[in-house]
């Protein structure tokens, strides 16, 4: 499988790299960034400080869709949408890993998906999947006296609040509740802004060092508190899904798939 990566100098990107390098019946056979980045032309092998891959960094999609069976991006969302079209002109699969999407931007992945093998997820760690399942599994168990609050904590450099896997965490505790997350959603407060609404999905956002990803669901109930936590302590959990993702998208049929898709529940 020829697997490429947009956005491969990026701390994601570098991680990715490795993963497709260790990956058996995976080749790489590619790596974009950003036009004017300072690797451009650099082995990407070199780049990680690894031996030689025998591929250089380019700022050319297109020719990277040409190329390759499929491509992963872990990159920013106004790159993601224009990667989108280019997997539906070429037919190459696309794992996206970017987050902070805005609905013209989720909206070209969408279309897109009529036309080839889509894999998105807001995190492709196996442990946040399983922890997906559980929290809709309690929400489902526990009556709405049980509030629910999704704690998260990421490191300085992260630009989206709350993170895409926080807001994935609320979806998946409002389909158990049965409600849709945006009639009940609170993500931010400030202020005198009352007491809490009975139902209401809160999100706390928490900034700062070099966390990886830290994701805790609570429910809050009348004496006693249920807490799910994950802690990510290295990317490489992202990157080793996403990998493991495109050895699975690289034969599908064209749609939009998720994580659960991809491990099979
Ligand atoms: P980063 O800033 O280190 O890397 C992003 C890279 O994309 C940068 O090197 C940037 O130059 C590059 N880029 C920007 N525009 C580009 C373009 N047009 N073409 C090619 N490259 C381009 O960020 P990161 O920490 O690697 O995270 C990237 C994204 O992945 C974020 O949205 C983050 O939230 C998300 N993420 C998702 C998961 C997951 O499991 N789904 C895990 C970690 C991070």
């Amino acid at each position: 499988m020829k697997i490429a990566i947009v956005g491969a100098a990026g701390r994601m990107g570098r991680m990715l790299i490795a993963a497709v390098q260790a990956a058996k019946d995976a080749e790489l056979a590619g790596g974009t960034e950003a036009a004017g980045h300072p690797g451009i032309g650099r082995d990407l092998g070199e780049l990680i400080g690894g031996e030689s891959a025998g591929v250089a960094l380019s700022s050319d999609p297109r020719a990277l869709f040409e190329v390759a069976d499929v491509v992963i991006d872990f990159t920013v969302p106004t790159a993601t949408a224009v990667h989108a079209g280019l997997a539906a002109e070429h037919g190459t699969a696309l794992i996206i890993g970017t987050t902070g999407l805005d609905a013209a931007q989720q909206g070209a992945v969408n279309g897109a998906a009529e036309k080839t093998v889509i894999v998105q997820a807001a995190n492709y760690s196996v442990g946040v999947n399983v922890l997906l399942g559980l929290v809709e599994k309690a929400a489902q168990i526990l009556p709405d006296i049980y509030d629910i609050e999704v704690l998260e904590m990421h490191h300085h450099h992260k630009v989206d609040a709350p993170s895409g896997t926080a807001l994935s965490l609320g979806l998946a505790a409002a389909a158990g509740r049965d409600v849709q997350l945006d009639d009940v959603a609170c993500k931010a407060r400030d202020g005198i802004v009352g007491a809490r609404p009975r139902g209401e999905i809160g999100f706390a956002t928490l900034r700062g060092g070099d966390v990886v990803g830290d994701h805790t669901v609570m429910f809050a109930g009348p004496g006693e508190r249920v807490e799910i936590t994950h802690k990510a302590s290295s990317r490489e959990v992202f990157a080793g899904g996403a990998v493991r993702a495109a050895l699975w998208a690289g034969t599908g049929k064209p749609g939009l798939y998720s994580m659960k898709d991809v491990l099979g529940f």
